[in-house]
């Protein structure tokens, strides 16, 4: 039978995605693949002790229907945090309680997003964003990445031509790149979002797992009203409890709200009150002290590693935070067909081409540090080395 899909379908599904995922998730593998937390830090008897608190001292409330924005005092604690990190103030009500920010992105483009529609997004970007965003079928527009943030110079080109309603990006430790934007790059950002009215969506999963220089100032800080963050638990308490948020003006939050009702009525209640009350009872920041000593130990490594194992002609970002290394090949090197000769070898990691739009067997790849100890890392990244010099000698 004709299934006679919506032609919004149309390019949801792609295979090459799915398998290569499914690649880096072999059980035999060294795997620099999949962007997991490491399990040892999950706070697992803190979440447990949580748990039974909320289950004795009000079970039968937690076990409840709730409101479609979520539980107020967590988005009171998330607000305090802003204020705590930035110094900026966050209305408790701009904050909407999401299935992890990835719901964030759907419903983002479920609100803003015609077909054809002008977006922007970084060259490479979020993969789980094009993903979201390829379902509501808009016109990319990428904006290349530099060492220091995003490639004004081509984002006020393309500017010029076209009035993208968002610009999509991840300005701390993006994903899959490890780059940071410096202040200077975000307040010319911020500067070419006012000038032609495009809303910046900030997504900030990775901010809080600072490890080296210093913070930088949110994107809301230079932009007011006229940014959309995005928050998540995944990286700092546990992905699996799925809960993130999105932080919008009153204007855009009305239609968030009901777009998330129409999507799920609300967020997971009992996990949010699981994490309140784990962020009641529990010194959240000494929590993530441990993570960012634990990624940078192993981030160390990596970069060691890839320094002394990689052929010189072949690049890599040294990130100060986060969990992803980006590396380049030589040009015209395809990391999917290194990716062939390492799987041979038993090590993984994600070729570039899901984080591009439009363009294939690109000669970039994302490596994942946080799942590894450094015995793993010095024997995969030798590994790598070997399939590098294989490759430019066949
Ligand atoms: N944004 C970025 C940049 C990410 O890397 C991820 C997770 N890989 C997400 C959003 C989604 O995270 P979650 O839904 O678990 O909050």
């Amino acid at each position: 039978m004709n299934l006679r899909l919506a032609d919004r379908m149309e390019n949801a599904i792609n295979p090459f995605i799915s398998d290569i995922l499914r690649a880096t998730a072999r059980k035999d593998l060294i795997s620099f693949g999949g962007g997991l937390p490491n399990p040892a830090s999950f706070p697992v008897r803190e979440i447990s002790e949580a748990a039974q608190k909320v289950l004795s001292e009000d079970g039968a409330g937690a076990l409840q229907y709730s409101t479609a924005e979520g539980y107020p005092p967590l988005r009171e604690l998330i607000a305090a945090r802003y204020q705590k990190r930035f110094g900026i103030t966050v209305d408790p009500a701009d904050i909407l309680m999401t299935t992890g920010s990835q719901q964030g992105l759907d419903l983002l483009a479920k609100l803003f997003l015609n077909k054809g529609d002008d977006l922007l997004i970084e060259r490479p970007g979020y993969l789980g964003a094009i993903q979201a965003f390829n379902i509501y079928q808009p016109n990319y527009h990428a904006v290349p990445l530099r060492k220091d943030g995003a490639d004004t110079d081509v984002l006020e080109e393309i500017l010029k031509s076209c009035s993208p309603k968002l610009f999509y990006a991840v300005p701390n430790f993006q994903n899959p790149s490890g780059l940071t934007y410096s202040e200077q790059n975000r307040k010319r950002v911020a500067e070419l979002m006012k000038k032609s009215g495009t809303i910046f969506v900030e997504d900030d999963p990775y901010g809080e797992l600072r490890f080296a220089g210093s913070e930088m100032p949110c994107m809301k800080s230079f932009l007011g009203e006229d940014v959309i963050m995005l928050g998540t638990f995944s990286k700092i308490i546990s992905p699996a409890i799925r809960l993130g948020w999105v932080c919008a003006k009153p204007e855009i939050m009305k239609y968030l709200v009901a777009a998330k009702q129409a999507a799920d009525i609300h967020s997971d209640y009992f996990a949010e009150r699981v994490v309140c009350q784990y962020l009641q009872d529990n010194d959240l920041d000494a929590h993530i002290e441990k993570i960012r000593t634990m990624y940078q130990e192993r981030k160390n490594c990596m970069v060691e590693m890839a320094r002394r194992y990689f052929p010189q002609d072949v690049s890599f970002t040294d990130p100060e935070g986060g969990m992803f290394m980006w590396v380049t090949l030589p040009e015209g090197m395809s990391a999917v067909e290194l990716n062939k000769i390492a799987a041979e070898k038993n090590v993984a990691f994600v070729p570039g081409d899901p984080f591009y739009v439009g363009e294939r067997n690109v000669n970039t790849f994302r490596m994942s540090y946080t799942n590894s100890d450094a015995n793993v890392i010095e024997k995969g990244i030798r590994c790598l080395g070997d399939a590098m010099r294989e490759m430019t000698a066949s």
